[in-house]
């Protein structure tokens, strides 16, 4: 979605990355595309890619409480760390941000974590928050 198209996010959460006021999800780069339900080899990507340039401030996308560590890779590497978040009615993971906590409340639009540097692990590929729900279903309509 381009800024033409969605100035503003327009589902109930609220801004995710500093810099993207419209939760502009991911196109496709030389790694993948970021849309919910895109391929990764043979699977399906089941979360959406928010747009973030590396080292920008994580806002919470809505009230909760942060339940646990989320780690996304089984080898280290420069952006394997995440949060589970869950409250307002929603549970999502959200994965490549260096939190604040990993535990307790926090607000919606509060400051979340930083983004980690995806570029060093990705040369080329635009650099995102990668938030999907717990049960996997679509957030796209939540941005
Ligand atoms: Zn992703």
């Amino acid at each position: 979605m381009g800024i033409l198209f969605k100035f503003f996010a327009a589902g109930p959460w609220g801004q995710i990355c500093a810099g993207n006021p419209s939760n502009e999800i991911r196109g496709c780069d030389n790694k993948g595309c970021g849309k919910y339900g895109a391929r990764r080899k043979s699977k399906r990507h089941l979360g959406v890619d928010v747009v973030c340039n590396d080292g920008s401030t994580v806002y919470a996308p809505f009230t909760g409480t942060i339940e646990r560590q989320v780690i996304p890779y089984k080898t280290n590497n420069a952006i394997n760390n995440g949060i589970q978040l869950s409250g307002s009615g929603f549970c999502v993971k959200m994965l490549y941000i260096k939190p604040v906590k990993y535990r307790g409340q926090i607000t919606k639009g509060n400051n979340i974590g930083v983004m980690l540097p995806m570029q060093r692990v990705y040369p080329g590929i635009t650099s995102h928050v990668h938030i999907e729900n717990c049960n996997k279903k679509d957030p796209t309509g939540n941005l």
